[in-house]
């Protein structure tokens, strides 16, 4: 892997080859997360915006020279990336902008972006075990659901065993999920920081791979993916912003590497501003954001809110979601419970894409910033939907029900329709 210089720690920037440790900077309990760092140089000779161009393979592995796997690693089977990005011009005109583009990620292969790290986090446990013929290693991680539910996708892809802890709240859809792809599944009597907590206990004793958020830094390798996509499909016309929702942090922080591998190589000419959208009752990143807090020692909060997906009380990847707003002259954004659900039925009806709470969120945030002034109509934005909404669809039933829509009941009768449709008119 010569194309990766060393890992550095954000913590106290020590330096580290990549076979020196596996996951942490062991200086500071399980906080010291690490960086990925790669010689552009000896990429940039690997791979062009011309190969692109003419590349047959529509998955993240088109980046492959730029991932931290060995060139010839086999990759998982499932179709993992290069989701559309669909242009928004209704969404644009409803909120005064002129340049929108939605990225459904609710299109991959379990139905989240999590795809994008899981599939990494698959070649990582099989290169650990291309060194030890006898081990075939269990892969484990904590999530609040979407995160399990891709690893467990992605581990059945390949017959790889693993064992997934998630908090016995987490939404059945995603629960039924893990179980139909035989992952072993710990339902944890708790919140998902409790199960983060379990599971790094549990992989520790046991020796397991460990996929946790902002735990494995090739984490972020996997979801910088979206952030080179976007850039590529958009003729590596960078756009001025990209709004996502955050939980850990982990999809931002990814967001803002894509970014700089991009900067780095000169494929792009300028940084986007990266804004991050937080569900108010779980609001950690936007309360530091706010105070000027040091997030590395801010407590954590209590997190709740129906999108489950950014309910985190203490964003395991904060370090790098902080800097990918604050080195992107970016902003935190906070919104409410009904401004997400209201936000599902909006932005299916004016794009067609149907996100889950958490996807949503990411839209409902533009829709603050543009209230707040923070973007200007001439502005290209990305809104990323980063969970498909049949992965919560009692939320989804809420949310069409505070948008006051409801079906008509009818008798199987010509007669009885036509006395519906008179009352419609
Ligand atoms: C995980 C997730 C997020 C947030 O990602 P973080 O890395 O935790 O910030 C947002 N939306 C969906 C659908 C997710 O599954
Ligand atoms: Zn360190």
């Amino acid at each position: 892997m010569d194309h990766v210089l060393h890992l550095k720690c954000l913590v106290c920037g020590e330096e580290y080859a990549p076979d020196e440790i596996e996951y942490i900077c062991p200086n500071h309990g399980n906080d010291g997360i690490v960086d990925v760092r790669y010689n552009y140089d000896l990429i940039s000779r690997r791979l062009t915006k011309n190969q692109l161009s003419k590349s047959q393979d529509h998955t993240i592995w088109r980046y492959k020279p730029l991932m931290p796997v060995l060139p010839d690693a086999p990759v998982p089977p499932l179709s993992v990336g290069w989701t559309p990005l669909y242009q928004a011009p209704r969404l644009a005109a409803e909120l005064g902008l002129k340049y929108l583009w939605v990225k459904d990620d609710g299109r991959q292969p379990t139905a989240s972006f999590k795809d994008r790290a899981s599939a990494v986090a698959v070649v990582k446990a099989q290169e650990r075990d291309s060194l030890d013929a006898a081990k075939k290693t269990i892969i484990t991680t904590a999530s609040t659901g979407n995160a399990a539910a891709a690893l467990s996708g992605l581990c059945a892809s390949v017959n790889q065993p693993n064992v997934i802890f998630v908090p016995e709240t987490a939404p059945p859809a995603k629960i039924a999920q893990l179980l139909v792809f035989g992952s072993t599944v710990m339902l944890v009597k708790g919140t998902y920081d409790d199960a983060f907590e379990l599971c790094l206990e549990a992989a520790e004793e046991y020796g397991w791979y460990n996929r946790n958020t902002a735990y494995n830094p090739y984490m972020t390798e996997g979801k910088k993916t979206a952030s080179l996509e976007i850039c590529e499909q958009l003729n590596w016309e960078a756009p001025d912003a990209i709004f996502v929702s955050v939980g850990d942090g982990c999809i931002i922080g990814g967001l803002h590497k894509g970014l700089k591998d991009l900067m780095a190589l000169g494929w792009i000419e300028r940084m986007p501003r990266l804004y991050g959208v937080q569900a108010s009752g779980s609001g950690f990143m936007v309360d530091a954001w706010e105070t000027g807090e040091d997030v590395l020692t801010k407590a954590p909060i209590s997190a709740e809110t129906v999108a489950d997906s950014i309910s985190a009380g203490l964003p395991r990847d904060r370090l790098k979601a902080m800097a990918a707003v604050v080195e992107t002259d970016g902003a935190y954004v906070r919104v409410s419970d009904d401004e997400i659900l209201s936000a599902i039925p909006v932005l299916a009806r004016g794009s067609g894409v149907f996100g889950e709470p958490a996807g949503a969120a990411a839209y409902a945030g533009l829709v603050k910033a543009v209230e707040s002034n923070l973007v200007s109509a001439e502005d290209r934005i990305v809104v990323l939907n980063t969970g498909n909404g049949l992965k919560d669809v009692a939320s989804a039933m809420k949310s069409v029900e505070l948008s006051g829509t409801k079906p008509y009941k009818v008798a199987p009768t010509m007669e009885d329709l036509r006395r519906v449709m008179a009352e419609l008119n």
